[in-house]
């Protein structure tokens, strides 16, 4: 049968029914250690019970009325999320594209504010910020950008972790007002910049009056070992987005700003209908309810130092393994060649896992994974490596 879903996604010939933590079967029975979580969307693991709870008890009472009117969960959840992050408000959307959509806006708007009427966005190459056309363009990856053109134009592009291409950045272009960056470049290869980096671009957005905005869509929501990536570093963003495991599944964004980024927008700027509803809000707060009580957020700086090195022990020697970097469950092994056809093999035995930039494998592991599914994933994917690495 030929699909009518538009192609837009390269799918692996499999069908999940249902799951349980870091476990998901297919329609023929067979188990699935999910060790990529969605791409870093069910940190809880799947069929969450607290998350099932929030969902079905809201769908009883209300799933939807309207941003036109009070909404208590998204009060609720702001509240929640501006103490756990230090930030000030949030705009609430429905996706990451549409949170990177509204720093963009914020962005334009502290430009006009300040009396540039072309403002100006530094970008990072290899950066991923989503598929919509601002966020394709804000985007560093010529593949996301292709057959798109026109691209949104305000973009000033530098290259990942050089604070020096910044400066200059900075002092080329009169118009820039704001800085946006990953803390971890995800899509581009799980890249770490320097364990300052994100400090001396708080320190040039201060010197130059420059908006520091953080993509923590992916880096979010205790990923890396702390509730938001820039908690590493003991800094405040002005602008933060959030999206992927904010629901656990159930989609909602989020676009936090703190000092004059949170006074922007004012009634009739920025909306979206089903931004923030209950049902979604239900979810998150049920997700960040969950994070504290089972202590998840210090677990993945455990299991991802405990994963990376077990990695390094069994894949010692292999001269094709050039790196093995994590920042909590962030994790990822580059080779020196493509290894695109590791995430097939990997499926038929039993593992799910990601390759990225060509070359690097990428786990992103639920912050549930337990220690023997660690020593499946460890034990399955070194062998996997050492075959596809010295072909007998
Ligand atoms: C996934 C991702 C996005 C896009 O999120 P969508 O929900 O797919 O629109 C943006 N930025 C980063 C860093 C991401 O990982």
């Amino acid at each position: 049968m030929t699909s009518h879903i538009m192609p837009t996604y390269g799918r692996l010939p499999v069908t999940f029914t249902h799951g349980k933590g870091a476990w998901l079967w297919d329609d023929q029975g067979k188990r699935y250690l999910d060790a990529l979580s969605g791409i870093a969307v069910c940190n809880l693991g799947h069929a969450h019970p607290a998350v099932h709870k929030a969902i079905s008890k809201q769908s009883k009472t209300l799933i939807h009325t309207s941003n036109l009117y009070q909404v208590a969960a998204q009060e609720q959840l702001a509240d929640a999320l501006t103490a756990k992050s230090g930030m000030e408000n949030v705009f609430f959307s429905n996706s990451g594209a549409e949170a990177n959509e509204a720093a963009i806006k914020l962005a334009r708007c502290y430009g006009h504010q300040k009396g540039i009427t072309k403002p100006e966005i530094i970008v990072m190459e290899k950066s991923f910020h989503g598929r919509t056309l601002a966020t394709l363009s804000a985007t560093g990856n010529p593949k996301v950008q292709k057959g798109f053109a026109p691209l949104v134009t305000g973009f000033i592009r530098v290259p990942f972790n050089d604070i020096a291409a910044i400066e200059e950045a900075i002092a080329k272009h009169k118009n820039c007002v704001a800085i946006l960056v990953e803390p971890v470049q995800g899509e581009g290869g799980v890249n770490i910049p320097a364990d300052d980096y994100l400090n001396k671009i708080r320190a040039l957005c201060d010197e130059h009056s420059l908006l520091m905005m953080l993509d923590e869509i992916q880096t979010g929501i205790g990923r890396t070992g702390k509730f938001l990536a820039f908690q590493h570093n003991g800094i405040l963003p002005d602008v933060c987005t959030l999206a992927k495991a904010l629901g656990n599944g159930v989609p909602i964004g989020a676009c936090l700003a703190s000092g004059q980024a949170a006074t922007l927008f004012t009634a009739g700027m920025h909306g979206s209908t089903f931004g923030g509803n209950p049902l979604v809000c239900s979810a998150a707060l049920a997700v960040l309810k969950t994070l504290e009580q089972d202590d998840l957020i210090a677990q993945a700086e455990k299991k991802g130092q405990k994963i990376a090195n077990a990695f390094r022990e069994k894949l010692q020697g292999n001269a094709q393994v050039i790196d093995i970097r994590n920042k909590g469950l962030m994790i990822g092994i580059e080779l020196s060649e493509p290894c695109a056809a590791l995430v097939t093999a990997a499926q038929q035995q039993g593992l799910l896992i990601n390759v990225t930039n060509e070359k690097v494998i990428r786990l992103l592991p639920p912050l549930v994974i337990k220690n023997k599914q660690i020593e499946f994933l460890v034990k399955t994917l070194s062998t996997l490596i050492q075959e596809h690495t010295q072909p007998m």
